[in-house]
């Protein structure tokens, strides 16, 4: 059986398997509804915290077997699982905020996050301060003791591998702190090891890694995962027992997949950084990346996303998506297939040219993000001739 003292690779195999160690491969179950033995018994369920016999939207055994993996994973005491990444953000959010209470959060985050912050959330008032998350402090300037309540972070970012200083933004007292660490799965970095006090993945992208699942999950203490379980019951938005399989048989192959890929996409960076088409390439494993040193500090591998400016601003973009014939022209992450996108015309496409200059998304900008295949079929497939 599994010891701490078991290394994570290890622990990705060994891990989520409370309910049933016997099969070696996790059951799906479907149920939406459990019977109860007797009366007390029902009481008893009904009135417990994440009873997990006793309705699909309060809990299920696959779903639990996907949490407790991510727990272990994360050193978490508890972690959560919901429908999608968007569903754990959304519920986490408003599980923990009120009208009049203030939330900071790094202009840095996924546009689904900032366009739930800067929509509903300030529509039930809840106010929102965004600031600069690489910028050395911005953060804990910004925090107001009394009222604010959650300080929000994403590292690395999307599409510009924008670093947060975990050591610094673990010493933020929010009273609350989230990471959405998405980009760098469980393997490359674990901020609750910063005392942050809660991280956040789209499991959608590296760790069920497949394409095949939407699902999001938090980790943190338990008493907090409590919290945020009984407000989640009433938002509703849960995860599916399917695609909770499906993400635990990612977290079986994480390790091999996200090696492989942070491979591959050190050697495109640098291959990129060679060519005179190339303006800039960032991916954090470069030395040239501007927080190369807080990488090294955090991460463990630096990623799978690879994003690059091309001399020739937007024509050279277009030329560069509709010639590709190996890459797939797609925006996400962590699955088998290398994708690119330009995000100025799809992700970035609803902003005002005044507020993607500030993202640093230009015409140019390409953000690739690698798969599992050969390195070199990869370059011959972007190569300019
Ligand atoms: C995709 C993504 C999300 C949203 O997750 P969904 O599963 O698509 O709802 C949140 N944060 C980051 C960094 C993401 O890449």
């Amino acid at each position: 059986m599994t010891t701490s003292e078991h290394s994570r690779t290890t622990r990705l195999i060994t891990s989520g398997r409370d309910a049933n160690d016997n099969s070696l491969a996790h059951p799906v179950w479907p149920s939406s509804v459990w019977a109860s033995p007797d009366f007390d018994t029902a009481r008893a369920k009904a009135t417990a915290l994440r009873s997990p016999e006793f309705y699909g939207r309060h809990a299920n055994p696959t779903v639990g077997a996907f949490e407790s993996a991510i727990a272990e994973l994360e050193g978490a005491e508890a972690a959560l699982a919901f429908g999608s990444g968007m569903g754990a953000f959304a519920s986490t959010v408003l599980a923990l905020c009120s009208s009049g209470s203030h939330i900071v959060a790094a202009r840095q985050i996924y546009s689904g996050c900032l366009s739930f912050l800067q929509g509903p959330c300030r529509r039930l008032g809840i106010d929102v301060t965004m600031v600069d998350g690489t910028a050395p402090g911005a953060f804990a300037t910004a925090v107001e003791p009394g009222r604010t309540m959650l300080v929000i972070a994403e590292t690395p970012s999307n599409p510009m591998t924008e670093l947060v200083d975990l050591a610094e933004f673990g010493k933020v007292g929010g009273p609350f702190t989230m990471v959405d660490s998405t980009f760098a799965t469980p393997l490359a970095q674990r901020p609750l090891e910063f005392g942050v006090d809660i991280v956040l993945h789209s499991a959608t992208k590296g760790i069920a890694g497949h394409n095949d699942a939407t699902i999001g999950v938090i980790a943190s203490e338990a008493e907090l995962i409590d919290t945020i379980w009984s407000y989640s019951i009433m938002h509703g938005a849960v995860a599916s027992p399917s695609d909770a399989h499906s993400a635990l048989r990612g977290v079986r192959t994480l390790g091999v997949r996200t090696a492989q890929q942070a491979a591959t996409a050190h050697e495109l960076a640098a291959w990129l950084e060679s060519q005179n088409e190339v303006a800039r390439v960032l991916y954090p494993g470069l030395a040239s990346h501007p927080q190369h040193d807080i990488a090294r500090s955090q991460m463990d591998t630096y990623g799978t996303v690879v994003a690059f400016d091309l001399v020739g601003g937007v024509d050279a973009a277009r030329s560069l998506i509709d010639r590709v014939e190996l890459i797939r022209r797609a925006t996400s992450l962590g699955g088998p297939e290398t994708m690119i996108c330009h995000p100025a015309s799809t992700t970035h496409a609803g902003l005002t040219d005044d507020e993607r200059a500030v993202t640093g998304v230009t015409d140019g900008l390409i953000r690739m993000t690698v798969g599992l295949e050969s390195p070199d079929d990869l370059i011959a497939d972007l190569a300019w001739r």
